[in-house]
């Protein structure tokens, strides 16, 4: 199998598996036996691992003796991922302001705009979303357009899981606090792959939280963090005394031993790693280039004529992009082109990769971010999305232009 779709989840190798069994019998991590006392250091560990990974101290216990080490600047809490870490967040905000201002981005991931659109239909807060550009992104300046004497959060994702668009968060995250609010970010498909910092190269800490899902990166669904400012979580979303008191609940600590191996295998070699699949992208461009004209979805958004022969349009950029992520669209062909049949023949020539929205099925709805983007109903029916993970290969990229040339041929 050719596995191109990374974004949604990942492969767990080997020794992840493996160290998940390690785990699974440790007990109660917040029993006193010696086990449990193992359990409780190795969460320790790894929550010191995140906090250097993104350049932060985070507030834990000495894994020695128990002391709280460095300055305490952030909490890492074990959640049952990041849409549990998004819902956290959101539901702090509405449980300490009266009736607060959330802005979130158009193109947030369901777990942020469900939330938030719950609450909104609850009366408990208002809210505004952020148009996205052309390019997917969102900009500073129209996040500080929305802001308001009584906004006290901002969701913007640091990247998105469609078109893997990098948003500048530093500079969202300084306008959020030039407002007064909090800033949250959705880190998903960046931390452990991308770098991810708290604070800008001055210094000044612009994120106040962000989330964290690990199985993006090898390690096993229902595991994420949620990383917050120390003080800043004053309503749990789950009550109990894990975490310090703000996330309740037995420890799931084969997830969590599992994660950590997950996570430092994905972040060793990065650069590299990340070089690699940009690389991949960019050959995958030239191949599929070879066959058909390739444009950006910026000139085909502009064009007054649209393209009458088949045309791949690239939704996805190089710069300011996921080095891994392309999503694309085919227009131009003859027949109407339908992604999801696409899919499923790329998926019988054992090549599996994604569609944001799919065609024309009446109970598909329709990718949410390609609306944001201004698409059109051609772009939206074209649309795949391949997402690398570490292991892909260039021999990979080359059976896959070939199978999708053929599927293109076949409209
Ligand atoms: N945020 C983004 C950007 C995602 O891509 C996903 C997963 O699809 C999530 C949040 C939700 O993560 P989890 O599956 O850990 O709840």
């Amino acid at each position: 199998m050719i596995y191109l779709d990374n974004n949604a989840t990942t492969v767990m190798p080997a020794e992840v598996k493996k160290e998940m069994l390690k785990w699974c019998n440790v007990g109660n991590p917040s029993a006193d036996y010696e086990s449990a006392v193992v359990a409780r250091r190795l969460m320790e560990e790894f929550r010191l691992y995140i906090g250097k990974l993104c350049g932060i101290n985070v507030c834990c216990k000495d894994v020695r003796d128990g002391e709280t080490v460095g300055d305490s600047q952030y909490r890492i809490i074990f959640t049952s991922g990041a849409s549990e870490s998004n819902a956290t967040v959101i539901h702090n905000t509405i449980s300490n302001f009266q009736k607060p201002h959330i802005i979130y981005s158009a193109v947030e991931h369901k777990s942020i705009i469900d939330a938030v659109s719950h609450y909104v239909s609850l009366g408990l807060c208002v809210a505004s979303a952020v148009p996205v550009t052309v390019s997917g992104h969102v900009s500073a300046e129209s996040v500080a357009r929305l802001m308001r004497p009584n906004t006290r959060l901002v969701c913007v994702m640091h990247a998105n899981n469609e078109t893997g668009a990098v948003n500048d968060i530093h500079a969202i995250g300084r306008v959020a606090h030039a407002g007064g609010a909090q800033f949250h970010t959705d880190a998903v498909q960046t931390f452990g792959k991308y770098f991810v910092r708290t604070a800008d190269e001055r210094g000044a800490i612009n994120v106040d939280s962000f989330c964290v899902s690990f199985h993006k990166m090898g390690g096993p669904a229902g595991v994420g963090i949620l990383c917050i400012r120390k003080g800043m979580l004053k309503t749990p979303l789950i009550f109990g005394s894990q975490n310090d008191w703000l996330r309740g609940g037995t420890e799931n600590m084969p997830g969590i031993g599992a994660s950590f191996k997950a996570m430092t295998l994905a972040s060793a070699d990065r650069t590299a790693k990340n070089l690699k699949q940009r690389d991949l992208k960019l050959a995958l461009c030239k191949k599929l280039g070879a066959r058909y004209p390739v444009i950006p979805y910026h000139t085909y958004f502009a064009m007054v004529e649209k393209p009458k022969v088949p045309t791949i349009v690239l939704i996805s950029g190089v710069k300011n992009y996921l080095p891994g992520t392309l999503l694309l669209s085919i227009v131009g062909t003859r027949a109407k082109v339908c992604n999801a049949k696409i899919k499923k023949r790329l998926a019988e020539a054992g090549i599996i990769v994604s569609v944001g929205s799919a065609c024309n099925t009446a109970n598909t709805k329709a990718s949410h971010v390609l609306y944001a983007m201004g698409a059109d109903e051609n772009i939206r029916a074209g649309t795949l999305r391949i997402s690398m993970g570490d292991s892909n290969t260039m021999a990979e990229m080359t059976t896959f232009a070939a199978a999708l040339c053929k599927c293109i041929e076949a409209i």
